[in-house]
């Protein structure tokens, strides 16, 4: 017989964006857990310190599976069984190519404005912006706006395309001002090789469409892919799939 893992997205899933947990939906999950027999999961693209402020310190002992930055970062009843590095997946060798070619490209685009924090190392990933990520709010959108009608982030892509094609990259544009380059693979599905084949996953997330962050993992062949429109619809949904 099946076990169950109810495994939820955070920001807009569990909580609002950047907000806490309510009451109500915690002690829907805690029911569940004491009186269903499901065991309770998180991945979330934050990383753990911010996953505590929205779920409360004791969610580390409440859920038994914790993926934090995608599953980068993986703790087990409370225990830290994983944590997976860029650099490391890349090799450090790699990495500078790719920054240097960077930096070589970057030197010869003109902007609106530019301005300091070209990259950002994150454990996952390397985000780069060519306006720098110094900006202030008028000068991000004043890139974005460029952006859209020069294709600075699209070009840059295509030319990293070119030189390192065959590192099994991904070069995602995001938000205004830059690209995350990160292992192809490592988006929330990474966080499927560390849950046990006999388990039905039932995974819950409010960006399921193309492009949106929760869309690999909905999609899956090994979750069965719950879309939600934010934490009461969450609820809603655990109600009727259990008859509460
Ligand atoms: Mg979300």
């Amino acid at each position: 017989m099946k076990r169950t893992l109810l495994l939820f997205d955070v920001d807009g899933t569990l909580t609002k964006p950047r907000c806490m947990v309510t009451n109500a939906l915690y002690n829907l999950l805690l029911q569940l857990k004491k009186e269903k027999g499901v065991s309770l999961g998180i991945v979330g693209g934050s990383d753990l310190s911010k996953q505590k402020e929205q779920l409360g310190e004791r969610f580390m002992r409440d859920f038994e599976y914790v993926f934090s930055e995608n599953g980068l970062v993986y703790y087990k009843n409370n225990e830290l069984q994983h944590e997976g590095s860029f650099a490391t997946a890349l090799g450090e060798d790699r990495l500078q190519t790719l920054m240097n070619e960077s930096m070589r490209h970057f030197a010869d685009v003109r902007l609106p404005v530019k301005r300091g924090t070209f990259f950002e190392y994150r454990k996952g990933l390397l985000n780069v912006s060519p306006c720098g990520r110094g900006v202030s709010q008028e000068e991000r959108d004043a890139f974005e706006e460029y952006d859209s009608v020069h294709h600075i982030r699209k070009k840059y892509v295509e030319l990293m395309n070119t030189l390192f094609g065959t590192w099994d990259l991904n070069f995602a544009i995001g938000g205004q001002i830059s690209v995350d380059i990160y292992p192809k693979g490592w988006d929330k599905t990474y966080c499927l090789q560390f849950i046990p084949d006999d388990y039905t996953i039932h995974f819950f997330g409010d960006k399921t469409d193309v492009g949106g962050n929760d869309h690999e993992l909905y999609e899956h062949p090994r979750t069965v892919g719950h879309k939600v429109a934010n934490p009461d619809d969450t609820m809603r949904i655990l109600q009727d799939m259990y008859n509460l």
